[in-house]
Parts: structure tokens; C-alpha cells; sequence
């Protein structure tokens, strides 16, 4: 049998998302898909695109920098979802609409420094993201440090929090996956109480995972492997 082609695998993900959805009583329309394709060459985005895919995921500027010659007649929306290095902040806040890998205060100074440049109106969209899993490895702000950081980063003028993300575990039963999402939620809806302003975004869910993370209420997911197929590793960014 043949490779399913992008459109095919985007239909095929369309439908688990509404069957998702649909068991907690929310509506699909509610729920973002992002593309993630990190790896994928610019034809990969353009044929996502002419299926319907609007949103898409980039992990690495030097990446992406290269790729969107490729792709910048596509009117889509790109978000940064990987670790961003601080040198590399003035070059995201160009070639990006969002960033939802937020972890550190002083990059978001960066990204909204870099955004006062004149040739900018609209604000740079950020999420943060949060550790919620105690592992050395993963990037993403501490539990702890969450309500100072979020304060801070809202107070910035080019920047625009509008929620959090995470990456869990990455866990072969995606049952095993439903306590970190739900904090998440539980941390956006503390951080509502603490600060006071609505954090309406929750990008949580990938290709294995992205059912369980609609049931605990995520308003963004970003599947890779399910829409573009394997990716096979990169060396690491410099
Ligand atoms: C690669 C990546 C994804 C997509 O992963 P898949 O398992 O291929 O769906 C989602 N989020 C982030 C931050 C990633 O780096």
C-alpha cells in the first residue's frame, strides 16, 4: 500500500480531534492544529497547506530561516515551539509569529526589545513554557517561578502572554501523560486568580498524545509525526 499522503493524515487527525472533542463536550473549531514540520522540507509545508493546515511548528530559527524562503507565500501562521538561545531571540521575533517555548525572563526581553524596531504593529504572541515534569533534561520555566514569570513577561509592550505550554514525559502509554496535562490546566487557572488576566491558550499534545490532551482541555496541539510521517534525527543547533 501506498504512503497515506498529508492531506489523507490530515483528514484522518481531523477526525480523532472531533472524536476527542466530543467525549468532554467541546467543539473542534476550539482547538488549533499546528503542523509541526521541523525536518520537513518547504514542499511538505506548501502541500500541508493546499490540505488546510494554517498553523505551523518550527523548532530551530537556523531551520527556519532557510525553510521560509520556501514557504512565505503561504499566508500562515508560524510558531516557534523549540528551546530558543538568547542569540538567536532578535532573528525568532522576526521570522515568527509566536513563540510558545517562552521559559526565561531575560529572552523575552529580547523578543520584545527586538520587536519595538520600527516595520512591527502587531505585538509578538508568546506562551510560556512550563516544566511539568521534574526531569533535568526538559527546558521550560520551574512550577515555582511561574506566577513571577508570567507577571513580568505581561508587563512587557511587545509581548503578548496568552497562555502556557508543555512538553511532557514522553510516555508510550499516553494514559500515563493525563496528570501533566491537567496541571497544566490547573497552573493556568491558578495564574488567572494570581494575576487576574485571562490565559485563554493551552498548547499541549503531540502525534501520540494529542487525544488525551484535548480531553484535559488543550486549545492547541502540535502533531508532527502523524501529519508529515518519520523524521529522522538532526544534529544538534549551534
Ligand atoms: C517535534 C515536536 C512536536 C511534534 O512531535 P510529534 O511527536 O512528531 O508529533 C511537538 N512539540 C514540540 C515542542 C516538538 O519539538
Amino acid at each position: 500500500m501506498a504512503k497515506p499522503s498529508i492531506r489523507e493524515n490530515f483528514l484522518r487527525i481531523q477526525e480523532r480531534i472531533a472524536a476527542a472533542a466530543s467525549r468532554v463536550g467541546r467543539r473542534s473549531e476550539d482547538i488549533t492544529f499546528i503542523g509541526v514540520s521541523k525536518s520537513h522540507p518547504a514542499i511538505a509545508v506548501q502541500e500541508a497547506f493546499q490540505a488546510g493546515v494554517r498553523h505551523f511548528g518550527e523548532n530551530r530559527v537556523q531551520e527556519w530561516e532557510v525553510k521560509c524562503v520556501g514557504t512565505n507565500n503561504l499566508a500562515a501562521t508560524w510558531h516557534l515551539i523549540g528551546h530558543l538561545q538568547s542569540n538567536k531571540a532578535a532573528k525568532a521575533a522576526k521570522l515568527f509569529h509566536t513563540v510558545d517555548s517562552l521559559d526565561d525572563l531575560a529572552l523575552a526581553q529580547k523578543l520584545d526589545r527586538a520587536r519595538t524596531a520600527p516595520g512591527f504593529s502587531a505585538k509578538l504572541r508568546v506562551l510560556i513554557e512550563v516544566r511539568v515534569a521534574q526531569e533535568e533534561t526538559k527546558s521550560g520555566a520551574e512550577i515555582a517561578a511561574l506566577p513571577e514569570l508570567a507577571e513580568k513577561i505581561a508587563a512587557l509592550p511587545q509581548l503578548e502572554l496568552t497562555g502556557l505550554m508543555c512538553i511532557p514525559p514522553y510516555l508510550l502509554d499516553a494514559a500515563q501523560v493525563r496528570p501533566y496535562f491537567r496541571r497544566l490546566r490547573e497552573l493556568r487557572d491558578e495564574l488567572l486568580g494570581k494575576l487576574g488576566m485571562p490565559l485563554p491558550v493551552l498548547s499541549m499534545g503531540m502525534s501520540h498524545d494529542f487525544e488525551v490532551a484535548i480531553e484535559e482541555g488543550a486549545t492547541e496541539v502540535r502533531v508532527g509525526t502523524a501529519l508529515f510521517g518519520g523524521r529522522t534525527a538532526l544534529p544538534a543547533e549551534h
